[in-house]
């Protein structure tokens, strides 16, 4: 049986298309422009029809990966993802504690402004504020 779910582009154009998602057994089969969008009419652009094929390619990094030792000629190694936040938190501990939150520099462009984007800046304002870009790096 097929759902139709109801949603929006989270790229970053004006216009946030909005999407019918077509929804087979939890899977997304198909997307297309909602019709009554009162801007879009309908439209998606080529790049967001084909979203489902990057959210199911097999090329995805769905897990933590970790090299050796961080050097670049090592082999990546899958983690679990306790394993990851911890070395993340302690890289972020040893930076405040060291030099402040504001020697930590975020950084974030365009493309894309879904929830978890946004909740990233909500993450940092809690720690006391980090430095971050002005126009692009
Ligand atoms: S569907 Fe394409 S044109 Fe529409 S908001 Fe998304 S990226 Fe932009």
């Amino acid at each position: 049986m097929e759902d139709v779910i109801y949603t929006t582009c989270t790229l970053d154009c004006p216009d946030g298309c909005g999407i019918l998602a077509h929804v087979e057994n939890g899977r997304i089969v198909r997307l297309e422009g909602h019709p009554k969008h009162e801007i879009t009419q309908g439209f998606l652009c080529g790049k967001t029809y084909r979203y489902p094929e990057r959210v199911y390619s097999p090329q995805r990094v769905l897990h933590p990966l970790k090299r050796e030792n961080g050097r670049r000629n090592e082999a990546w190694t899958r983690i679990d993802w306790d394993e990851a936040l911890d070395i993340i938190a302690a890289r972020i501990r040893n930076a405040v504690e060291a030099f402040g939150s504001l020697s930590i520099m975020h950084y974030q462009r365009t493309g894309s402004w879904g929830a978890s984007k946004l909740l990233s800046r909500r993450f940092w304002n809690l720690l006391g504020g980090v430095t971050t870009a002005s126009g692009s790096i």
